[in-house]
């Protein structure tokens, strides 16, 4: 008997749970736009919490002068600067740079973080040459990328309301980041202005629109995954009172935490019950970098658990958890060779098994079908949030429309591209998905926040 054979009732089990036919993307479609009414009409109405970026002014490509962008979101924060010479000069000059935090700075004190930072930035903007602009008498100013979950209060502040990623650093939660960094600079002698605080979906989707006024929607598929997109201020209840309810905003989704009909199986539910955050962020387990090697290791251990897939007993590290990264199986993925050969040195490599051509065959499968189930499912997001934009009516009649996408599992792994868009295609059907273009924007956060503090600028 083949070991692909003998795996084959867990593997047909597995792709029959995660399949994603036409009905069940359509559901998925639909109630996300349905989580989004209802958590635009009240804070806490469904999963999504959709909160206000307060982002009311978008780049129009006017911008002028020199701006500063800072990226703190992971274990790198990013300094950018650009001169921005209007609407003929468009990007005139830019430089970026990338400093590592120190491990030991996660767990420090929140003015040991913030210090750090200020320190980066004033090291930063002494490097500052000739090809940069500041107008006598006048502050630089700075966009803050800031991609941890803030109660937005303003343009220009927000309360941490958590550290995530890793980060466990004291004494900022329910404090306003952009007043740590404030009190920080000014510790360092450093005399800038904070002029808008955004989260790195929003960072994206002002960036992309800087180039193209048909961007509506931003989307991260990276580690974790999030969407942002352009709402009418009529169409949010829970403004009320709070604004004139007329132009338009940018509302931050955090999709990641939909949960509603998703095709999940008996190894999603294990790693959900085994996270540090069981029964949440589903939609980002399904979907996101960080899980999608680790759903695969869990459905390979059932497999050799079942039959002798990797020889006669267990591999010690097929128990580990997280061993198996989302590159791992992109890598896998990718193998189109006769004998699978990639696939047999990663699992050599991870797991420390030999493998026959049936088992690696198997494998590839098992990759294929988180692979598709991702895809498709974040396709299926993005249509929801299209039908939420405007009734779809301008999609209709012919009117392009901009997704802009940026992230490491996006930009890295093509056949997960592929389902996306085969999923989106579906939905719309293939004459109107024409009208939409899901484009890749590379590292467009950083520039992002820093055109948003031009068209937030205290010199307006
Ligand atoms: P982050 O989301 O952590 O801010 P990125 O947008 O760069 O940063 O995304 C990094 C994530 O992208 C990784 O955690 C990984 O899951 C995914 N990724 C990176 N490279 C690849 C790859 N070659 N194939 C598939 N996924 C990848």
């Amino acid at each position: 008997r083949s070991k692909a054979l003998s795996v084959a009732p867990i593997l047909t089990k597995f792709q029959k749970d995660c399949d994603t036919p036409l009905p069940v993307l359509r559901y998925v479609a639909d109630a996300m736009a349905d989580d989004m009414r209802a958590g635009l009409a009240i804070d806490g109405g469904s999963d999504l919490k959709m909160i206000l970026s307060h982002v009311d002014t978008l780049p129009t490509g006017n911008e002028k002068g020199l701006l500063y962008g800072l990226d703190l979101g992971g274990t790198n924060f990013r300094v950018l600067r650009v001169q921005l010479g209007g609407k003929e000069e468009r990007v005139i000059a830019t430089e970026f740079e990338q400093v590592s935090i120190p491990q030991h700075l996660m767990f420090a004190t929140s003015q040991e973080l913030f210090d750090f930072i200020a320190s980066g930035l004033a090291k930063f903007v002494e490097g500052e040459g000739n090809r940069f602009h500041l107008p006598p008498g006048r502050k630089r100013e700075i966009g803050f990328t800031f991609s941890f979950p803030v109660n937005q209060t303003s343009i220009d502040s927000g309360i941490l309301i958590k550290w995530t990623k890793g980060f466990a650093v004291s004494g900022t939660a329910g404090k306003d980041v952009v007043a740590c960094l404030n009190e920080a600079m000014e510790r360092r002698g450093l005399d800038m202005h904070v002029s808008a605080l955004v989260n790195d979906t929003v960072g994206t989707l002002a960036g992309a629109r800087y180039y193209d006024d048909d961007v509506v929607a931003a989307v991260i598929l990276g580690t974790g995954t999030n969407a942002c997109y352009i709402e009418r201020k009529d169409a949010i209840p829970k403004l009320q009172g709070q604004a004139s309810s007329s132009g338009k905003t940018i509302i931050n989704t955090e999709w990641g935490a939909y949960s509603n009909g998703l095709p999940l199986t008996v190894f999603d539910r294990e790693m959900d019950a085994a996270s540090i955050n069981p029964g949440e962020q589903i939609f980002e387990k399904t979907i996101a970098g960080m899980y999608l090697g680790e759903i695969a290791r869990r459905v390979l251990l059932a497999m050799a658990e079942f039959a002798p897939l990797f020889g006669k007993s267990i591999p010690e590290k097929l128990f580990k958890p997280f061993v198996l990264s989302t590159p791992d199986v992109c890598a896998m993925h990718q193998d189109v060779s006769n004998d699978l050969q990639a696939v047999g040195s990663i699992l050599y490599n991870v797991f420390g098994v030999e493998s026959d051509l049936s088992a690696r065959k198997a494998v590839v499968e098992v990759c294929n079908t988180i692979g598709r189930r991702g895809g498709r499912l974040a396709g299926a997001g993005i249509v929801g949030i299209l039908h939420k934009i405007e009734d779809f009516e301008d999609v209709k009649l012919g009117k392009r429309r901009v997704v802009a996408m940026d992230g490491g599992l996006y930009g890295n792994y093509p056949q997960y591209r592929r389902y996306l868009k085969e999923g989106v295609a579906e939905l719309l059907g293939t004459e109107l998905a024409k009208n939409v273009a899901i484009e890749h924007t590379k590292d467009g956060s950083g520039i992002g926040a820093a055109l948003l503090a031009a068209s937030n600028s205290i010199y307006r």
